[in-house]
């Protein structure tokens, strides 16, 4: 290690004094005081604007660890990256937590939560380790790097600045003054002890441990231009000081994972416990190839879209809670669990690779969702889905609440028989569509039987029970000399304009005389 540098000059590279020593940020966030085996997660998105499925499954992976072991789930904004952000898109983030039901608990200790906000703390560990040689400023310049990246290319070496290359690296207290003195803005960059020849393990709670080549980099810990951390080093200060267990995150990051086991073993912190997650997957409609969702050729790779579509919440969350434990399913199937909160997720089983998520098998896990839902809920969501994304369709059917309550609890009360043809609200209101006279569209290709309409017309009584107007649709064909599933086919097209609907005497009962008639007499004009 070489010499560190003395204060004045550190308050220099800053811009000020740091504001706490090492011993006082270890008691500012003291080590939490939780039971054994409690996990402490955090998901920690950049603001983009954008909600990625893959993030949505990393905070729900983060969540679950955190309240089946009674820990603690925080929201950690990452926002170091001002070139990249985009104003609003941090309640983009929060709304998405908020209506996916994945409470973070962000205690006023740890905090605050936005890393822009953190700068006296992650200058305080800087200065620290410059105090102790293990960083350093760093003079160059955007020209300067780009020089020695094209040099490196053209002699075969690994790009970045490392050993030779790292300009700055001993630069003596004098020289730096002097460059301070010309006015140069520095980065200041971790010092290196590193060697690729020899390797560093890093454990991983899925992977076990993997051997890396060590980092030989200079990589940058705060930037020249705004002051503020790198993700590596935000990282390392972050997950310390907020005390977090396990880190949840892409295997983007595996490549710098030799660099954050390194960057913890040389503060001499325990490094929290990491989950590299697999990307989300999806089958290439084109291709027929698993590939990862993409941004900008998937709508569905937005969690918007679910929401605008009307998927339930529940449903696509126990869809990559069942990627994430895919013991699910099964123990859900058998009933010895009700949702994915109530099933242990098992750290070790998180897949590595090939997280597979099909639009068609989220059909399931939505159907059967919905098919357990009381209808007043079921009728509620819709509501509240119409209300914000419906069409003027949409809107009209949830006008009068009573009738959709009557129309979507068709089939509902026997628990064994319950219906499973509703997928999302949308779908759900387009599929029931024909209760309603301004979305009903009369079949007029259908070859009707206008005797057993004008029968039925004769004899229809709406005060009927089933087996009373059964007995009379029996009556009916057996007087024309037809089948009676053909009478009841005549009738259920009349009023539903389609020959697959749920229980006839249902409609019949839901729609009411005025309706029935009026549809049957139109037929018959
Ligand atoms: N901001 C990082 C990302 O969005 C967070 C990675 C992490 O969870 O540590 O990928």
């Amino acid at each position: 290690m070489r010499q560190g540098l003395p204060a004045d000059l550190i308050e220099r590279i800053l811009g000020a004094a740091p504001k706490y020593t090492m011993e006082q940020l270890e008691k500012k966030f003291p080590p939490r005081n939780l039971k054994e085996g409690a996990c402490v997660t955090r998901f920690a998105p950049s603001p983009t604007g954008f909600m990625h499925l893959g993030g949505l499954y990393g905070a729900l992976i983060d969540c679950k660890l955190a309240r089946q072991t009674g820990g603690v789930f925080m929201l950690r904004i990452e926002d170091t990256d001002t070139k990249r952000e985009v104003e609003s898109a941090v309640d983009v983030i929060v709304s998405s937590m908020h209506r996916f039901g994945l409470a973070y608990d962000n205690d006023e200790t740890y905090g605050p939560y936005h890393q822009s906000q953190r700068r006296d703390i992650y200058h305080s560990v800087a200065a620290d380790l410059m105090a102790r040689g293990m960083a350093y400023p760093c003079f160059l310049t955007a020209d300067d790097m780009e020089k020695i990246r094209e040099n490196q290319k053209a002699a075969g070496f690994a790009t970045g600045i490392y050993g030779e290359f790292a300009r700055d690296r001993d630069l003596t207290a004098d020289e730096i003054a002097a460059r301070l003195d010309a006015g140069v803005c520095p980065s200041v960059r971790l010092y290196s002890e590193g060697n690729p020849e020899r390797r560093i393990f890093c454990k991983d709670v899925v992977r076990g441990s993997i051997g890396f080549p060590e980092n030989n980099e200079d990589i940058v810990l705060i930037k020249s231009n705004d002051k503020l951390p790198t993700y590596h080093f935000a990282h390392l200060v972050d997950d310390h000081f907020m005390r977090t267990t396990h880190v949840v995150r892409g295997e983007e990051w595996l490549p710098s994972f030799p660099l954050h086991t390194a960057l913890f073993r040389m503060m001499g912190w325990a490094a929290p416990m990491y989950i590299h997650t697999s990307t989300i997957d999806k089958i290439d409609a084109e291709t027929g190839k698993q590939r990862k969702l993409s941004k900008r050729k998937d709508p569905e790779a937005n969690v918007e879209y679910f929401l605008r579509d009307g998927w339930p919440v529940e449903a696509v969350l126990e869809y990559l809670g069942n990627i994430a434990a895919s013991g699910y399913e099964e123990a859900k199937t058998k009933g010895t669990v009700k949702s994915i909160w109530d099933y242990e997720m098992r750290p070790k089983k998180i897949p590595m690779s090939g997280a597979l998520f099909d639009m068609k098998k989220l059909e399931w896990w939505a159907k059967e969702f919905i098919a357990t839902m009381p209808v007043s809920d079921l009728a509620a969501r819709i509501t509240e889905w119409a209300t914000e994304y419906g069409d003027k369709n949409h809107k009209k059917q949830i006008a009068n609440s009573e009738y959709l309550a009557a129309v979507l609890g068709i089939e509902r009360d026997n628990p064994k028989r319950i219906r499973k043809d509703f997928i999302t609200w949308r779908q759900t209101l387009d599929t029931v569509g024909f209760f309603w006279d301004e979305l009903f569209v009369p079949n007029m290709e259908f070859e009707y039987n206008r005797d057993v309409l004008r029968e039925f017309l004769r004899v229809y009584d709406p005060a009927d029970d089933k087996d009373a107007w059964w007995a009379k649709m029996v009556a009916i064909a057996e007087n024309l000399g037809i089948k009676n599933g053909d009478a009841a086919m005549t009738l259920r097209v009349a009023l539903a304009g389609r020959t697959n609907t749920p229980d006839l005497y249902s409609i019949i009962k839901v729609m009411g005389p005025v309706r029935v008639r009026a549809r049957i007499g139109e037929i018959l004009k």
